[in-house]
């Protein structure tokens, strides 16, 4: 009982003030509404934003200096990577895999992290591209796969393909597991033009995707030729860390080496000092076959710039990405240099991927304001969106329409820059307007207006490679061959592939040919053959005995709708099922008509449609298809696939001679093991079949002891859940087993 001078904040009925003032925060109703003046509201936003303000009223850039964190917006948690997974449809023809440029199984790969099997969603992705990783991080994906993507029209949106993918592969690259060849392969003799001599020139994605498919086809003697002391070309030397990190590319790397592929870094590809050339690597050095993937190491300049340097503040992309890689990458190379310090406007010219990592970069090494400034309009951007929406969240101020004239240089330093603006007319034609001048003030100037090949040693040492109009080799883009045997090119130096992952493909694609060519055109097949990605995992041996069989592995599919044919059982077998139990059949004159839908949605989905349902429901009979049918594709599978296992699911109702004929003609079929189906719940049991057997000791004994004395091949009891006692089932099952 409350004591008589009990106060307002002793109220037994009433908790302490602490709770209260916590749960006033809580929704309750109110008897008026909410109401704060606007200039306290616009006070506090920035108090309570954790997001940044979406305007700078000084222009400023982000502080960003020296900070090389991820940028990336696609990167995933892993519960974000199993949200994102369950969201895919699975489509049958997928058009995100036909959008990938090496063809990677894409659905494939998000149905194992779907099941967190994450060491096959990276075996599959490193299969079709041994720079998965690399490729999951830096592809330009919305305008490949994820453009693809049947969900784009979605509410959510198209499917985070590359997040996924470099979900997978990280997590096995935390698992440190080498790269091993097939392991069906070991002890298979290779004939001795596996040891051929193959040479490599350049140490970037598209060298790195072919030594890698032609070590894992056999080749013993790859060697790849750098011109550079670090490896990884373009993704290390260009590619800012906080798009690519380089122990990405070196883990990939390293996946080659495991294949026995040797590099020699410092050892350029040119007619100067000694150098390697063509000619003097296929007759001199005795290479077989030469892989031409230097890229294209040269910077396209504009006149109006050849005569400023470095020290009046002038770049270009390819000297200025490099000092930004070697002084934030560690351990890429012992090149290590300081970050450049920008102080003031920079100016980065241009409008694709290279610019826009020019201008976050500019900000990294501390610009003030960073304008990226190009000739055509916004729609005309060759940079993807999502590299643009990066450089816009950091502040970059982008200026269309300017065509560079003229930059001024006081006392050794530049101080402005002027163009002029540009117009399109209605016949499409870019024309430039001398009476509009921009200048802007500014203290560096970066150009980034793509690459190209016009070093003369280099392109000297070609010879004698058919070179076109722009020096550069004349490729058969099937095959990726030269116009000199043995001699074949791929990567941003064959002029088709421009991003990362078509010059994996290319590199793929040369692997091939180098092979046939080696081999010979008339014993290799056109249609590429090319080896999977394996590990010493592989090698684990999986397989189970039971009851004297020898099951391949432990994974099997139980007799229910996913066996209901025998294609589909086939279908399991091609895809690696251990074993099968059929779908319950049984004499043609107890067949059946069954039931449609056969599966029915589960109730614990929530308003999830498609793959993110939570469960479904099985509501087939046994099947109706009839014992001739059964027995032909059991025999069929067992003589396609001798080493996978098939149980046969038999059932009968409570007769001999039913269970005695059923059990000998299925054993004569070639299944290895019976199940005699005493449990099934589905309609059955009225004809007194199924549970209704099962649920009956004495009839299971005598069930068992018939299909004893009918076979010799091993039998299971299936039993019902639904009886009072299991043990006393059970134990009439191995008595019946017993009395033969
Ligand atoms: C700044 C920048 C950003 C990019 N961003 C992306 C991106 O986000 N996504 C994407 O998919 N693609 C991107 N790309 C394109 C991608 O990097 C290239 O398409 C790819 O790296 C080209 O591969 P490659 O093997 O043909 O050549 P490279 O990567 O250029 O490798 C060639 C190698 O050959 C070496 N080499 C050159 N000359 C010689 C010689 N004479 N002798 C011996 N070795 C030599 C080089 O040092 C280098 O290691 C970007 C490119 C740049 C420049
Ligand atoms: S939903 Fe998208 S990612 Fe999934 S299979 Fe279909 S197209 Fe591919």
């Amino acid at each position: 009982m409350p004591s008589e001078n009990t106060t307002e904040q002793q109220l037994l009925s009433k908790d302490p003030p602490d709770i209260e003032s916590l749960l006033l925060l809580n929704p309750r109703t109110k008897p008026f509404a909410n109401s704060r003046p606007s200039v306290q509201t616009l006070q506090e936003k920035k108090h309570w934003k954790r997001n940044d303000e979406h305007s700078c009223a000084t222009g400023c850039t982000k502080d960003l200096s020296r900070n090389f964190l991820d940028v990336k917006h696609t990167t995933l948690s892993e519960r974000g990577a199993l949200r994102e997974a369950a969201r895919c449809l699975k489509c049958a023809d997928a058009p995100c895999q036909k959008s990938c440029p090496t063809s990677i199984d894409i659905k494939s790969f998000i149905t194992s992290i779907s099941n967190k099997n994450y060491y096959g969603a990276a075996k599959a992705i490193l299969s079709d591209n041994p720079l998965g990783l690399t490729c999951g991080m830096v592809c330009p994906t919305s305008d490949l796969c994820v453009g693809g993507c049947n969900l784009h029209a979605s509410e959510e949106g198209a499917i985070n393909i590359g997040g996924l993918q470099q979900f997978a592969v990280d997590i096995f690259k935390s698992m440190h597991i080498p790269a091993i060849r097939d392991p069906s392969s070991e002890g298979v003799p290779l004939n001795e033009k596996y040891s051929s001599k193959i040479a490599l020139i350049g140490c970037g994605p598209a060298s790195i995707s072919c030594a890698t498919f032609l070590g894992r086809l056999g080749y013993s003697d790859l060697t790849i030729f750098e011109k550079q002391d670090f490896l990884g070309g373009l993704s290390s030397s260009e590619i800012p860390q906080y798009r690519l990190p380089f122990d990405t590319v070196n883990f990939e790397i390293e996946l080659m080496k495991d294949l026995g592929v040797k590099i020699i870094p410092n050892k350029p590809l040119t007619t100067e000092n000694d150098g390697l050339t063509i000619k003097n690597l296929l007759n001199e050095h005795g290479f077989k076959a030469v892989f031409l993937g230097i890229g294209l190491p040269n910077p396209n300049i504009d006149p109006i710039f050849k005569d400023l340097t470095k020290a009046e503040g002038f770049y270009t992309s390819k000297n200025f990405l490099p000092l930004i890689a070697k002084s934030s990458k560690a351990g890429m190379c012992a090149c290590k240099s300081a970050l450049p310090v920008m102080s003031g406007n920079v100016i980065v010219l241009g409008a694709g991927d290279t610019a826009m990592d020019c201008a976050t970069s500019a900000i990294r090494c501390g610009a003030t304001k960073v304008f990226v400034c190009f000739r055509k309009g916004f729609n005309q951007m060759r940079a993807v969106p999502e590299e643009v929406d990066v450089a816009m969240e950091e502040r970059c101020e982008f200026l269309p329409f300017c065509s560079p004239k003229q930059v001024f240089v006081k006392n050794g330093k530049i101080t402005s820059m002027e163009f002029v603006k540009t117009e399109q007319t209605e016949s499409g034609d870019w024309i430039e307007d001398e009476d509009q001048i921009i200048r802007l003030k500014c203290n560096y100037v970066i150009s980034a207006f793509g690459s190209t090949l016009n070093e003369h040693p280099v392109v000297q040492a070609l010879a004698p490679i058919q070179l076109d109009k722009y020096n550069y080799p004349v490729v058969d883009l099937t095959t990726m061959t030269t116009s000199e045997k043995g001699v074949f090119c791929g990567g941003d130096i064959a002029k088709v592939a421009s991003t990362t992952v078509e010059c994996v493909n290319d590199g793929k694609t040369a692997a091939w040919h180098i092979h046939r060519y080696i081999q010979g055109v008339e014993t290799i097949p056109l249609e590429p053959q090319l080896p999977k990605f394996y590990t010493p995992i592989d090698k684990v041996d999986v397989s189970v005995e039971i009851c004297g069989i020898k099951f391949p592995n432990p994974f099997g599919l139980a007799s229910a709708p996913p066996v209901t044919s025998g294609p589909m059982i086939r279908r399991s077998f091609e895809s690696g099922w251990g074993f099968v139990v059929t779908k319950t059949y049984c004499l043609d004159k107890d067949i059946i008509t069954n039931v449609s839908p056969r599966i029915v949605r589960g109730t614990t989905s929530g308003f999830n449609y498609g793959p993110g349902q939570g469960s479904f429901l099985n509501i087939e009979l046994i099947s109706e298809k009839n014992t001739e049918y059964w027995l032909r594709c059991i025999t069929e599978l067992k003589r396609d696939f001798p080493d996978r296992i098939v149980i046969a699911s038999i059932m009968c109702g409570y007769n001999e001679a039913d269970w005695t004929e059923l059990a000998k003609v299925t054993e004569s079929s070639g299944a290895d093991a019976l199940e005699l189906n005493l449990s099934c719940p589905h309609g059955m049991g009225e004809k007194g079949m199924g549970l209704a057997c099962g649920q009956r000791a004495d009839l299971v004994l005598n069930i068992c002891k018939w299909v004893r004395a009918a076979v010799k091949i091993p039998f299971f009891a299936k039993m019902t859940p639904n009886i009072t006692n299991i043990i006393d089932i059970a134990r009439a099952a191995k008595e019946g087993k017993k009395m033969n």
